[in-house]
């Protein structure tokens, strides 16, 4: 699977006009189209530790700050500390006329927090042995606390007068005694009569000091260029932001962190709002409930060989094709331009039809209406990447056989047989095939130049999914569009 990380070489047109390889979409079986991650609503499913796989639900992470209460990280490596224990000698309290002689010493357990892997421990900070191994570890407390807690006060002192300000807006009568206020006359009303301007309302006194840019900055110590720097004393840029509000500038001064919560997403398609990955809920499960990633619905396309390309020549290009699905495929390779419609193969065009229209009407009703989203137009962008190269395309279409996992194992050879045109096919086994293809950049490319080609593939696809009132399984000849990037212009000779 190492290629899907690889550079994107062949990359597939979503249809907002994005660029992506076919690691990084989605099919939705539902809309029939790509979407990559600009066309899915991101959501997040849960929250929980990496370490001790604790699910924390929403409310409690914002009282935890996002990080887990019991676990904890080196703040030198950031690998997760584990709890040690040790023995400390005790000395009983000698009680007078008792003789030193029968003094015990008693041992008693202590623990420390370790990190495994750079051997910092909790006491090479200064920070005193606990007598419990579960926690009770000192919060390193925020400079600036105060300030930030006069913030947040001050704040929900705005909001609560804006939600009262918002209630007697909601209740207020629609004619509040027009007759009477309008004889009646203001303080401010004079003022403004006179020239003078209102008295602006006097501020909150719960209001804490605006903070002010100042340019007075400390001096710096004058050995700061003559005292020689030990590079294993000084925090590393990562090391400090791991901790912002304290940002330690020595090792010894680094405290161990609370570690982070991560979360698990699902994403869902913009358009019909029908998901297309959802992961298991279950943190330490890496499994999903619905994974519609492209790779297992779009037949993908790998760029076996080029020969060396130089402009106006022609060279022969080797791609290889691969069926994913459970289902028969044929795939005809088809000029840029030519229109993106799906076709439909079976008979019951007018159904799919009709069902198409239902789909782009009205969205199903899969959420309640409070968290429900608008389906969102496509908004498409141009594609930003030009072909610069001719490509030979094959009159005729080819069949890719549907996907047998036992086959893969099986090496008495290819049972199938289609009648290829030998020109087209140089390699077939199972589900994939090999074609050749002959590209003649244009004549302006200059050395080095990337060349790129780009052809629209159609593709049978089976519907699989049945309405109440369509049960029988559809057959679509979708389109998409590619992009290859076959090499670079190595000479004009
Ligand atoms: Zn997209
Ligand atoms: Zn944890
Ligand atoms: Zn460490
Ligand atoms: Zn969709």
């Amino acid at each position: 699977m190492s290629y899907l990380n690889q550079a994107d070489y062949v990359r597939y047109v979503c249809n907002c006009g994005s660029l992506k390889p076919i690691s990084k979409i989605y099919f939705c079986r539902h809309c029939l189209k790509i979407r990559c991650g600009y066309c899915v609503c991101q959501e997040v499913d849960s929250h929980y530790c990496t370490n001790c796989m604790e699910i924390v639900p929403p409310t409690e992470v914002r009282l935890k700050k996002n990080r887990c209460s019991n676990c904890f990280e080196c703040p030198c490596c950031l690998q997760t500390l584990c709890t040690r224990a040790g023995h400390v000698p005790l000395r009983v309290a000698v009680t007078e006329g008792e003789e030193s002689k029968d003094v015990k010493t008693t041992p008693k357990k202590v623990y420390y927090l370790s990190c495994s892997m750079c051997r910092w421990t909790s006491r090479d900070a200064g920070i005193p042995d606990q007598s419990v191994a579960t926690g009770g570890w000192p919060e390193q407390e925020n400079p600036h606390m105060s300030r930030i807690n006069a913030l947040i006060d001050y704040h929900k002192i705005l909001a609560s007068i804006e939600k009262q300000q918002c209630e007697t807006k909601k209740f207020r009568p629609k004619r509040p005694f027009m007759q009477t206020t309008m004889f009646r006359i203001t303080s401010s009303m004079i003022r403004k009569h006179i020239g003078h301007p209102t008295i602006p309302a006097a501020p909150s006194t719960d209001q804490p000091p605006p903070a002010v840019a100042s340019a007075d900055v400390e001096e710096l110590p004058a050995d700061i260029f003559t005292k020689p720097v030990d590079i294993n004393k000084i925090t590393t840029l990562e090391q400090r932001l791991q901790h912002l509000d304290v940002q330690a500038e020595n090792v010894h001064e680094l405290r161990p962190q609370r570690r982070q919560f991560l979360v698990k997403r699902s994403q869902r398609c913009r358009v019909c709002e029908h998901s297309l990955s959802k992961p298991d809920l279950c943190s330490q499960s890496v499994k999903f409930k619905i994974q519609l990633a492209a790779f297992y619905y779009i037949p993908e396309v790998r760029i076996v060989t080029c020969e060396p390309l130089r402009p106006g020549k022609s060279s022969e290009l080797l791609l290889k094709f691969c069926n994913p699905t459970q289902y028969q495929t044929q795939i005809t390779l088809l000029s840029l331009d030519s229109p993106m419609t799906p076709v439909t193969v079976t008979d019951e065009k007018d159904e799919l039809k009709q069902e198409n229209l239902e789909q782009e009407s009205e969205s199903p009703n899969l959420l309640p209406s409070i968290v429900r989203q608008v389906p969102v137009a496509e908004e498409t962008k141009p594609i930003n990447v030009h072909a610069n190269a001719d490509l030979t395309l094959p009159q005729n279409s080819f069949i890719l056989p549907l996907r047998d996992d036992i086959a893969e194992y099986d090496d008495t050879g290819d049972t199938h047989n289609f009648q290829d045109d030998p020109k087209l096919m140089v390699w077939r086994k199972d589900n994939k095939a090999v074609i050749r293809l002959h590209v003649t950049p244009d004549e302006n490319i200059e050395e080095n130049e990337p060349v790129i080609i780009g052809f629209v593939m159609q593709y049978g696809y089976v519907n699989t999914i049945t309405t109440l009132d369509h049960k029988a399984l559809q057959k679509v000849d979708l389109k998409v569009k590619l992009y290859l990037t076959v090499g670079n212009i190595v000479g004009s000779a």
